[in-house]
């Protein structure tokens, strides 16, 4: 029962494990498609804008074909004309469209400017900061440059393309692209990513919990596989085991404390745990880390040894179970100042191999423990087939 539980426990651990690594494939995968949508966006806008510069540029060309500065300098009707039609090209994703020019000092200031608020509106001769190195970029080459805003959070792209007439530089017609598409994308995407965050994130709570309880469990087990007093296995652990021993790499020994009541009559139950833990202490220091130990009762305790051989003779099993209990039985245990002498008795099936279960074969070492009891105590009874 309690492995089928774990077998579950485990079970749902690896769907959640799955099921997190493919959201979180999803997940990577959506952050990926939106990038790539916006750059799919962006590539759409810039070749828009390109063609709007180019028809604006020719506009420019139409009424000042050449020394454009002097031309808006010596009329202030046609900067009005011009700067009205570049505000014509204002709208949603076309936040700004100015005309800057590079003075003999070097310094950028404003040529043409459509905005239509006068407050935003950079007028001719001003002064203009340039907040990205594009500007001196577009100037040095004389060709269209384009890119991302990063100062000014309403703005998108900035498109710069040099007007140029008579084979001279005049000014640089810049497009300031609006957030607007890029945005209502992200925002309409926005809350399923974020439906996907939470699902991850439930998934992570939902696997900690069931590691924790694996975790518990596991632990659970083991308190209740094991006893308090000796820290043996117990009957529990048996229980559990019994179906995955294989017959053919144990033999059994059931070992018993001879006149163990008398101890506690004599000393009192106090003493007679202490000498229960010696005992038990001295059957883990005669065995080996192979062999399985077990309190199988109240003073009454199982060895399933383990055969190191496959064809280990049935002589050489019989005299390291003897030994074994020779060593527990030969010193007289000290408890405090107390010298008690305590022996123990031991029925043994070497045959477990050829027994069709487990619980046959302690049966018999049972039978044989009888038998030693029976014939004297502090010996050894072994089955004879
Ligand atoms: P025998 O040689 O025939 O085995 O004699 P025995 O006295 O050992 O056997 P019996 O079955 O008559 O008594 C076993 C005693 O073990 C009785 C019980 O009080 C004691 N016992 C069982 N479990 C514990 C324990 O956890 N602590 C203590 N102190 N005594 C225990
Ligand atoms: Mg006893
Ligand atoms: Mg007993």
């Amino acid at each position: 029962m309690s492995n089928r539980i774990l077998f579950l426990e485990k079970l749902f651990f690896a769907l959640f494990a799955l099921l997190f690594v493919s959201i979180g494939f999803i997940y990577l995968k959506f952050d990926q498609t939106i990038e790539a949508t916006s750059k799919n966006i962006a590539g759409i806008e810039v070749s828009d804008t390109k063609r709007v510069a180019d028809t604006i540029d020719k506009n420019i060309r139409l009424y000042a074909s050449k020394n454009l500065y002097d031309r808006l300098k010596n009329s202030p009707t046609l900067r009005r004309r011009l700067n009205k039609i570049l505000s014509l090209y204002i709208n949603k994703n076309i936040k700004y469209v100015y005309v800057i020019y590079k003075d003999r000092m070097g310094s950028f200031r404003y040529l043409l400017d459509g905005s239509k608020n006068p407050k935003e509106r950079g007028v001719f001769k001003q002064k203009f900061i340039p907040i990205s190195s594009i500007w001196s970029k577009c100037f040095k080459t004389e060709k269209d440059v384009f890119a991302k805003q990063r100062t000014i959070s309403t703005l998108w792209i900035t498109y710069l393309h040099p007007i140029i007439a008579d084979s001279k530089m005049q000014g640089v017609l810049a497009l300031d692209m609006s957030l607007n598409a890029y945005e209502s994308i992200k925002c309409a995407l926005n809350p399923l990513r974020n439906y996907i965050a939470y699902l991850l994130f439930f998934e992570v709570f939902v696997i900690l919990i069931i590691i924790l309880q694996i975790i518990l469990f596991v632990q659970e087990r083991r308190v209740a596989r094991v006893d308090p007093l000796t820290r043996l296995y117990n009957r529990n652990y048996l229980k559990d085991k019994a179906k995955n021993i294989d017959l053919n790499h144990i033999y059994v020994a059931m070992i018993d404390i001879d006149f163990f009541k008398k101890v506690n009559d004599t000393y009192g139950h106090d003493v007679g745990d202490i000498v229960l833990r010696i005992i038990a202490k001295k059957i883990i220091a005669y065995t080996r880390g192979e062999d399985i130990l077990i309190r199988y009762g109240g003073e009454e305790f199982i060895v399933l040894f383990s055969r190191t051989q496959k064809n280990q003779s049935d002589e050489s099993i019989i005299s390291i179970a003897k030994r074994v209990q020779e060593q527990i039985s030969k010193d007289p245990i000290r408890v405090r100042d107390l010298r008690i002498t305590v022996t123990v008795s031991m029925g043994l099936d070497p045959f477990t191999y050829k027994r069709s279960s487990l619980a046959e074969s302690i049966s018999i070492a049972d039978e044989m423990l009888y038998l030693a009891k029976h014939n004297g105590r502090n010996r050894v009874e072994v089955a004879k087939s």
